[in-house]
């Protein structure tokens, strides 16, 4: 029997679609760009859900859903290196081709004065946060790595 998917966490794995599924909602994202999800089912109603780095199947039909590709970066996700994001080079296509601003928390900056690592055009300054709280801003001038959407 067709289910209906609404909801879920089906992240950089199998989704649990069959023949006559329809999907209404549901996290199926995928770490890398045109990743084949459910190769075998052939008729599928796709009206929304995450789908971002999934490859359209032929014969499915899609209504709705956010069918980004993102190349995926391991300067910002070293923790998905071990589920196979290919390690970035230092000057990656990520990069900003200049140095850039780039805002560091608390931890990072007090993580690199532990550890004696440089921090460039170190800046920092006082900033009011939506509930009216002061907070420290700091910020480096140093390459930025950032994701884009293909397309
Ligand atoms: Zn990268």
């Amino acid at each position: 029997m067709a289910d209906i998917h609404k909801s879920g966490n089906w992240s950089f794995v199998e989704p649990p679609f069959k023949d006559g599924d329809v999907v209404e909602g549901g996290n199926y994202s995928q770490l890398l760009p045109d990743t084949e999800i459910c190769k075998t089912v052939k008729r599928l109603t796709i009206m929304g859900g995450n789908f971002t780095n999934c490859k359209l199947q032929p014969g499915w039909k899609v209504t709705g859903g956010n069918w980004t590709q993102i190349d995926r970066c391991s300067h910002l996700h070293p923790e998905w290196i071990e589920r196979g994001l290919p390690k970035c080079r230092a000057n990656c296509m990520h990069r900003s081709p200049s140095p850039d601003t780039a805002e560091l928390d608390e931890p990072e900056v007090s993580r690199r004065m532990r550890k004696s690592e440089p921090l460039p055009g170190l800046s920092s300054e006082i900033v009011v946060d939506k509930y009216g709280i002061d907070q420290i801003r700091r910020t480096v001038q140093e390459y930025v790595y950032r994701e884009t959407a293909r397309g």
